[in-house]
């Protein structure tokens, strides 16, 4: 994991990564907002090129220029995935990054949010107001509560897909990342039921992360799984994933659906979701970082 700092006399925010042995820095004039709730330390800082930046406990979790590309492989591949998905559970996601994706969907009748912490979807109804658009769409509920408890008490098969956005696998998300988590949702899931969850970088993380999320979630039930990957600029390496798992099938996709999509995206589409299932050679042989 990284470990984070902040140069106050130079301008920059530092996320140091203490694993990768590297530092990545944004250029800020100013910090907006500081506070410690009950489960974190949230920030709101203005950037000089990329927007917005809200770190968690000084980790970066999204600026206004590049959370696109986060958002929307973190849905659209695993609705286009699902042959029907009505019924959406998103875990975490409390900047309501992932919530807008999903309702450009219109198969989509439910979609809730459980995050943990009211205050980071209240923050960034305030100072990302363009992710936050859909919250007042009828299809949209928010709920504030602990996402393993709420799954773990999911009524069986009431689910379509659940979308685990969480933080790093550390303090309230630790619980996100284990096998007891991915049989309650595999309970909680229908007969084509998938599971997607942000499953960090390929480069750093792929044999203490990424490997054994796949053999949890196979332990768990899941017939299938596989890691998508898409560019990250400022997660650490740039390189990320996202790890869906299915009770069938899940590298066979409604490409057709995903070619004539009724709505905008800025980085998704049909090509692209090819390319995110190609898979590292590493990744084939289960080779360690
Ligand atoms: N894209 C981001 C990343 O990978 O850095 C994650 C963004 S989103 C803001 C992460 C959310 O997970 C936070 O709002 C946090 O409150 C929430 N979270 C962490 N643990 C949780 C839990 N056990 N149940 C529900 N939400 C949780």
């Amino acid at each position: 994991m990284s470990a984070p700092t902040l140069d106050n006399d130079t301008g920059w925010f530092t996320e140091i990564c203490t694993k990768g042995g590297s530092a990545f820095s944004l250029r800020v004039h100013a910090r907006l907002h500081a506070e410690q709730t009950p489960y974190q330390h949230i920030e709101i800082w203005d950037t000089t090129e990329f927007g917005k930046l809200m770190t968690i406990d000084g980790f970066v979790m999204l600026t206004g220029r590049d959370n696109f590309l986060y958002h929307e492989m973190m849905s659209h591949p695993a609705l286009f995935t699902h042959p029907d998905p009505k019924r959406v559970v998103i875990i975490g996601g409390g900047d309501c990054g992932t919530l807008k994706e999903v309702l450009k969907h219109p198969g989509v009748e439910h979609a809730l949010q459980v995050d943990i912490d009211e205050r980071v979807t209240r923050l960034s109804e305030q100072y990302f107001p363009e992710l936050c658009e859909s919250n007042q769409d009828p299809r949209a509920e928010l709920y504030f509560g602990d996402g393993i408890q709420w799954m773990k008490e999911a009524s069986p098969g009431s689910v379509d897909l659940v979308i685990v956005d969480s933080t790093d696998p550390i303090g309230p998300a630790e619980g996100l990342f284990s096998e007891a988590f991915y049989r309650d949702v595999y309970r909680a899931l229908g007969n084509n039921g998938l599971v997607v969850q942000q499953s960090e970088s390929p480069l750093l993380h792929y044999e203490n992360i990424i490997r054994p999320m796949h053999k949890a979630m196979r332990e768990a039930g899941f017939a299938d799984s596989v890691s998508l990957q898409f560019p990250q600029p400022v997660y650490p390496s740039g390189w990320w994933t996202a790890t869906l798992a299915g009770k069938r099938q899940v590298t066979v996709f409604r490409d057709a659906d995903a070619l004539a999509k009724p709505f905008v995206t800025r980085y998704y589409n049909a090509a692209i979701h090819r390319g995110a299932l190609a898979q590292p050679e590493f990744f084939l042989r289960g080779q360690p970082d």
